[in-house]
């Protein structure tokens, strides 16, 4: 039986694991706050009698396997935080998951195939500026190194932190993935108010929107700001302001009813009241589901940068920060999701995802589907962070009923 309540009490329970007692979650990958919360997790896994490993990347995974071995089906998600996060970001989906699992251990023998519970390591990026960091390294050969050599502020990296984390949890060396995956399947909280807007009970994901960021430098000159006529400046706050301005315009543009554009970053030299900014630095962040929106969005911002370095005469370069492509949910999956909704009598509608999460970069190698539950106010990665137990509830309840017939073997 799948028990909401108990997913209830264990997102309570994990959320005591922080670094910011009062302040929010703030569980850093392999700190002593996420080390007594993987132990917790990894009890949990033992206590429904699943197989427990780790792997080389800081990822850890409960395991049931299939009487007869006809691949896996993964469920899962995260349970590191950003700074003074939320109770329920990630960590929704591996109690959830944990759920599930529990659910099918007295009948592994009809399982056609196993199931994977996954607990993926610094999803956030908040200790090692790697975002998504174990799941890539897990799924991705050409992403391993760059992971394993990311350095906190300490120096430590991520591949010695990793290592010490599966060696003091006793785990055996074993990844999930060894199970030859089949499908994968998240539940997270959708972190913005598009459900709780729409009064609807569920997401069901069909896309997560891929991202471009920028840094860009507009260079123009710094001169005295009582000296210097306004006909003869180069002042690069200035023509940043544009710019600024021209990026919230993009969606309405060149994008898509999806798009959505923020400049949230900017750095303006030499920052000081009596001078014209002779440079700016800032960085833009464009998203969209859709991959030729994207495009058409960069290209134009591009367009943009230069139009009005070029009017005012300053000098531009726009260096790329980093770029995720779209991924869309498996269209069968969505229509499962839906359909398990629809009987159950859940209120759902589609939606896609601005953030990133694990279960997009596992769908480089099987079909993936995610389910969202709302945010209250729209509110994530602050503590304010807030599903109510009832859709936690629905959620998991949907999910397990995917899962299991996954598990058995369903396809359609
Ligand atoms: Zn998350």
């Amino acid at each position: 039986m799948v028990d909401g309540d108990r997913v209830w009490r264990r997102l309570q329970e994990l959320a005591a694991h922080t670094a910011t007692p009062g302040s929010g979650v703030t569980r850093l990958s392999f700190t002593a706050e996420d080390m007594r919360a993987r132990r917790q997790v990894v009890a949990w896994m033992r206590a429904s009698g699943l197989e427990v490993g780790g792997d080389e990347w800081g990822n850890f995974y409960g395991m049931l396997r299939a009487g007869k071995g006809d691949g896996a089906v993964m469920v899962g998600s995260h349970i590191d935080s950003v700074p003074g996060g939320g109770a329920f970001d990630g960590v929704l989906g591996v109690v959830a998951g944990l759920e599930c699992l529990d659910a099918r251990r007295h009948d592994p023998a009809k399982l056609r195939r196993s199931l994977v519970l996954a607990v993926f390591a610094e999803e956030e990026g908040a200790r090692f500026g790697e975002v998504l960091a174990g799941s890539r390294a897990a799924v991705d050969a050409a992403a391993r190194e760059k992971v394993l050599n990311a350095k906190d502020a300490s120096g430590c990296t991520y591949r010695e932190a990793a290592e010490a984390a599966r060696r003091e949890l006793g785990l055996p060396v074993a990844s999930g993935f060894d199970l030859d995956v089949h499908a994968m399947l998240e539940l997270h909280i959708e972190q913005g108010a598009v459900l709780e807007q729409a009064g609807v009970e569920l997401g069901v994901v069909t896309a997560i929107a891929g991202i471009r960021q920028y840094w860009v430098r507009l260079t123009g000159l710094a001169n005295h700001a009582g000296a210097t006529p306004m006909s003869m400046r180069m002042d690069a706050l200035a023509a940043a302001a544009e710019v600024v301005a021209g990026v919230e315009d993009l969606p309405g543009g060149p994008g898509s009813p999806d798009t959505v554009a923020t400049v949230g970053q900017l750095v303006v030299s030499p920052n000081a009241a009596n001078v014209i900014p002779g440079e700016v630095r800032f960085t833009i962040d464009l998203r969209d589901p859709d991959r030729e929106a994207l495009a058409r969005c960069a290209a134009a911002l591009h367009r943009l940068v230069q139009e009005v370095a070029g009017r005012r005469g300053l000098h531009c370069s726009i260096a790329d920060r980093s770029a995720w492509e779209p991924v869309r949910c498996h269209p069968a999956l969505v229509e499962r999701l839906e359909r398990v909704c629809r009987e159950a009598g859940i209120s759902h509608r589609r939606i896609f995802s601005g953030a990133v999460h694990d279960a997009g970069v596992v769908a480089q190698l099987a079909p993936m589907g995610m389910l969202f539950v709302p945010s209250a106010a729209g509110r994530s990665h602050c503590p304010e962070e807030w599903t109510g137990p009832e859709a936690v509830g629905k959620g998991t309840r949907i999910l397990c009923t995917v899962l299991a017939d996954l598990a058995r073997g369903g396809d359609g």
